[in-house]
């Protein structure tokens, strides 16, 4: 069987375009997660294998130079997409000066094809410099593994179209339509890479967003409750004691009544911070809710506990303009206690410390039965 490239264009173009289409359904424009750029870099590359399946006989323009702007094009919206992904920006000319110098080479060296090649090579080359330079700057803040499949597509595609006509000049038709498949493969590879980036990035910006106390910037009661049921089995398996602490604010409606709302907030801000500045660095701490903080010391005993919470206390009081009662409760290795079980005899610690005067801190022997 002969290989014809002229159909494996068409499909390699047809495929091309439908994830360009797919792409443009879901992208926005003024959207930071560089989908839109990167539709239209589909689009570009698309439309470029398009041209090359143009039968040979018409004019060079179209077979040629317009694929090879088409595809320096591409590769400029590839990095424009990705600035726009990192927050980032570049010089105009910087992303678009190569495009400019592909259509000046293409219409110089239209019939000087060894050089006009040698040219592309060299302008893609720059393109993908740019390119990973971004990329690698960023490398560790994107989260997930689909960057390393947009990398890896992209680079595929930057290299197989860049270099790959070099390479090809002289072999037989049947191996350059072979080359066709890896084009497929990049493509695909490339923008599946690109979308499932965005997502990756989009779900644990959201999740960051399901778990985090908008005010405080602390944990929430959600992550603090699977905190806690992983740091009781935790304890159990290692049959460590576990600690933790509740803590209210002193007289906090007050707070609000003499100085409004908005100075609650700092308040509670203010209080977060200290905890946050106090804790070692395996304790956890979060907004249990309104004026109450959940704190968990994995590894702790009652009274290294007892010392920890007593500074916490003196920390808000020098810190904050407000105090803090705190109830405390242990769980010693192996003994079955459940998370609801130890919140409610930390609870009523708490209790009685606000019924010993506030300001100190309670533990389960302060506690009522
Ligand atoms: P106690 O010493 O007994 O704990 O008295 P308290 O005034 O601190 O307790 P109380 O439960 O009577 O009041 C808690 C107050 O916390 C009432 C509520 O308006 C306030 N509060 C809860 N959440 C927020 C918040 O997000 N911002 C502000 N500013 N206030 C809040
Ligand atoms: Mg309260
Ligand atoms: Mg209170």
């Amino acid at each position: 069987m002969t290989l014809h490239p002229l159909p494996l264009l068409f499909l390699g173009a047809l495929v091309t375009a439908m994830l360009a289409l797919c792409m443009f359904v879901v992208a926005e424009r003024h959207r930071a997660d560089g989908l839109f750029d990167w539709a239209w870099a589909m689009a570009a590359l698309g439309l470029a294998a398009a041209s090359w399946a143009v039968p040979s006989q018409t004019p060079l323009w179209l077979t040629v130079a317009m694929p090879n702007v088409l595809l320096a094009s591409a590769f400029a919206f590839t990095l424009q997409g990705l600035l726009r992904f990192q927050g980032e920006r570049l010089l105009p000319i910087q992303i678009w000066g190569p495009v400019l110098l592909a259509l000046a080479l293409n219409a110089a060296l239209l019939h000087t094809p060894q050089l006009r090649r040698w040219g592309m090579a060299a302008v893609v080359l720059v393109q993908w410099l740019y390119f990973f330079g971004l990329l690698r700057r960023h490398w560790t803040g994107i989260p997930g593994r689909s960057k390393y499949l947009f990398a890896s597509g992209t680079t595929l595609l930057m290299a197989g179209l860049g270099a790959g006509p070099l390479a090809l000049e002289h072999m037989d038709p049947g191996i350059q339509a072979l080359t066709l498949y890896p084009f497929c493969m990049a493509v695909v590879i490339h923008g599946m890479g690109s979308v499932l980036m965005s997502k990756e990035r989009s779900d644990t910006r959201n999740r960051q967003l399901a778990y985090t106390d908008e005010l405080t910037g602390l944990h929430n009661r959600r992550a603090m409750e699977q905190h806690l049921v992983q740091q009781i089995a935790q304890a159990r398996r290692a049959g460590q004691a576990f600690s933790l602490l509740l803590l209210d604010i002193d007289h906090f409606k007050r707070v609000n009544d003499q100085h409004g709302h908005l100075q609650g907030d700092k308040v509670l801000c203010a209080v977060a911070r200290v905890l946050q500045d106090s804790l070692r660095s395996q304790d956890i701490a979060g907004r249990w809710g309104g004026e109450e903080f959940l704190v968990l010391l994995p590894n702790t005993a009652s009274t290294p506990a007892l010392v920890l919470a007593e500074r916490l206390r003196a920390n808000v009081a020098s810190a904050c303009h407000v105090t803090v009662s705190i109830g405390l409760h242990t769980m010693h290795g192996l003994t079955n206690e459940s998370a609801d079980a130890m919140l409610d005899t930390a609870d009523r610690a708490l209790y009685a410390a606000k019924h010993r005067g506030r300001n100190c801190v309670g533990t389960s022997l302060h506690a009522p039965a």
